[in-house]
């Protein structure tokens, strides 16, 4: 068997891309490993898995398709990252992101495989539930909040609902099959926010 390393200049356009793709891939993988082999040997709790990255374009290399997103969990690597500007701008604080995306990195070390087949609205409720609020307000949401956090809002106020009115643990809402949006949200606004 031969081993062919063509050079640059033979390459067809789309193999040059190809290339460039692959060493960019590469590159944000070993950055990832490097990160998950720093948190294997140093941490001692999930929290201490997640890594704040100070500047927007840091996060973006991690996270390519990143947004607006406070935070990132891959999968299985056992880390997270929080994105501090994204935070400072929504006005929230590292701790609680923290906390939700250790949430996650638990997630995955928990259910393994079985992660992928949990509905979004049971994994990202209960690590806002552990984070203990919403990004969006709970009890007056912003009239122009995005779509994707009040989204958020309502997997906080069912879980919350399930948890503290139904007495479900986190297994059991895992595998539950109702989502009682419109229950939660009226028993948890009405315990959580004051009337005046
Ligand atoms: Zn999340």
């Amino acid at each position: 068997m031969k081993l062919i390393i063509q050079k640059w200049k033979k390459r067809t356009f789309p193999k040059k891309l190809f290339l460039i793709f692959d060493c960019v891939a590469v590159g944000i993988l070993s950055i990832h490993f490097s990160f998950a082999a720093y948190a294997h040997t140093f941490s001692e709790s999930y929290t201490d898995r997640v890594f704040v990255i100070e500047h927007d374009w840091q996060f973006s290399i991690l996270y390519p398709i990143s947004t607006t997103q406070l935070g990132f969990t891959p999968p299985f690597l056992g880390v997270a990252y929080v994105n501090k500007s994204a935070i400072d701008e929504a006005g929230v604080t590292i701790e609680e992101v923290s906390a939700h995306e250790a949430k996650h990195i638990e997630q995955f070390w928990e259910l393994g495989f079985s992660h992928f087949g949990v509905e979004t609205w049971k994994l990202e409720g209960v690590a806002e539930y552990v984070r203990g609020k919403p990004t969006a307000d709970l009890c007056q949401p912003k009239e122009d909040e995005s779509i994707n956090r009040l989204n958020y809002r309502d997997y906080f106020i069912v879980v919350t609902y399930l948890i503290e009115k139904q007495g479900l643990t986190e297994e059991q809402i895992y595998e539950t099959s109702e989502y009682p949006i419109e229950t939660a949200k009226e028993w948890v606004l009405n315990n959580r926010c004051k009337k005046i």
